[in-house]
């Protein structure tokens, strides 16, 4: 089955077309800056990389241009739109309703508007993709798969915040995670390089990009995860803090002058490595302005790390242990350093990492010795996969 994986965000419209039982990705691309004249859509890979200069006014016109991209021009996939079976639509918040993936009916559609009051910035967008979707393919068949979808099996003790309880009951104030299908699939895949069955499994997944989370999963089911009612909580980010001591809000509100957009400004957009740092959100750029002498770039880092160490502490408690710990996302993945400088010093806990394994290699990886009793693993993320695969789930079950 061959399905249109689409993640629609505010200005941009990623996509993917894969063939689910191969696994082989036909095409993908990105239309950026949707909605400005100085909109384009990249797409193809390596030396085949095209980018074509056009302006896209809204997503309507990035599905069409996407739709004319896949069936004819220099990175052609398909013959016709009848060789596309699904669509698989990436949706931020599926609030409590949704704790599996489903096919997109009006009845989802409205909740996925309703619930745009806890992501108002990522459900509309998700939204506007759908809807291009009915209009250029109609009578394809879509679904939504939700990135709090893995975190609806985490029971009131790890979702209820201690607040007061009419709180949740008027506005369904609670934790819902988000990179769930990230956290899904390198749990799953975790379990698998270490030949233990999935459903008897007790992992940690840390997803380290320019978002950030942390998961314990147990038994094949999340057990907590770090983002909380919205992605701002948990480890330290790019620009965002994770978790603080709430009282610094109103302190801060007051000292500065800022409402509540600016103090929400603040928090998403001005701290985490960018706001210690005053270099970047890039963990790239920072660690080389440490290694040039920047000690507040250094400082960063040291939180960084920090941040992650302690909530590996909290998982092997609420687990009571760990078969691994898997490392992914542009972080996770890439830099040996920040691995290295999160699993320092955890060998007390049976935590060891190899520092010649952790060099090195590509792919899916153990990078612990083999005394280390919590193995730790590097393992590529591939939401795009796990969408693909849900969608084609659901859809052949019609
Ligand atoms: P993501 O949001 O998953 O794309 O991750 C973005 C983060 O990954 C940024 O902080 C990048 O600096 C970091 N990153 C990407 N590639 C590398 C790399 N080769 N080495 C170190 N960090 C990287």
């Amino acid at each position: 089955m061959n399905v249109l994986v689409i993640n629609a965000g505010s200005s941009s419209l990623k996509y993917q077309l894969m063939h689910v039982e191969s696994q082989e990705v036909l095409a993908k691309g990105i239309c950026e800056r949707v909605g400005s004249p100085a909109s384009f859509h990249r797409y193809g890979t390596g030396p085949k990389e095209h980018q074509d200069d056009l302006p896209l006014e809204d997503h309507d016109q990035a599905i069409a241009l996407v739709i004319d991209a896949l069936t004819t021009g220099p990175a052609k996939a398909v013959d016709s739109l009848a060789a596309i079976d699904a669509v698989g639509h990436r949706v931020v918040q599926g609030g409590r309703y949704y704790p599996q993936s489903v096919l997109i009916t009006e009845e989802v559609i409205g909740r996925i508007e309703e619930l745009a009051k806890l992501a108002p910035l990522h459900n509309p967008p998700a939204l506007r993709g759908i809807f291009a979707c009915q209009h250029h393919m109609p009578g394809v068949p879509m679904v939504a798969v939700f990135d709090t979808s893995f975190f609806q099996s985490m029971e009131p003790k790890s979702y209820m915040y201690p607040l007061p309880y009419d709180l949740y009951e008027k506005h369904d104030i609670r934790k819902y995670g988000a990179h769930g299908t990230s956290h899904r699939y390198v749990a799953e895949q975790g379990a698998r390089l270490l030949g233990i069955p999935f459903a008897e499994s007790r992992l940690i997944t840390l997803h380290l990009g320019n978002g950030c989370s942390a998961s314990a999963v147990a038994g094949g089911k999340a057990v907590d995860t770090s983002m909380g009612l919205t992605p701002l909580d948990g480890l330290m980010m790019g620009t965002r803090c994770g978790a603080i001591d709430p009282a610094i809000v109103p302190f801060v509100m007051d000292l500065e002058g800022l409402d509540t957009a600016g103090v929400n400004n603040l928090m998403n957009k001005q701290s985490g490595l960018l706001g210690i740092s005053g270099v970047s959100n890039d963990l790239r750029t920072v660690a080389e302005a440490a290694d040039g002498g920047n000690s507040r770039a250094a400082l960063a880092l040291d939180l960084y790390a920090q941040s992650v160490k302690k909530y590996i502490g909290i998982y092997l408690a609420v687990m009571g242990g760990a078969d691994g710990i898997v490392f992914t996302a542009g972080i996770g993945e890439n830099s040996a350093m920040m691995r290295a400088r999160i699993l320092e010093g955890l060998e007390g806990l049976g935590i060891v990492c190899d520092p010649l394994k952790n060099a090195q290699g590509k792919g899916p990886r153990v990078i612990s010795t083999d005394s280390s009793s919590t193995a730790v693993m590097v393992i590529p993320t591939n939401e795009e996969y796990m969408i693909a695969r849900d969608t084609a789930e659901i859809v052949s079950a019609q």
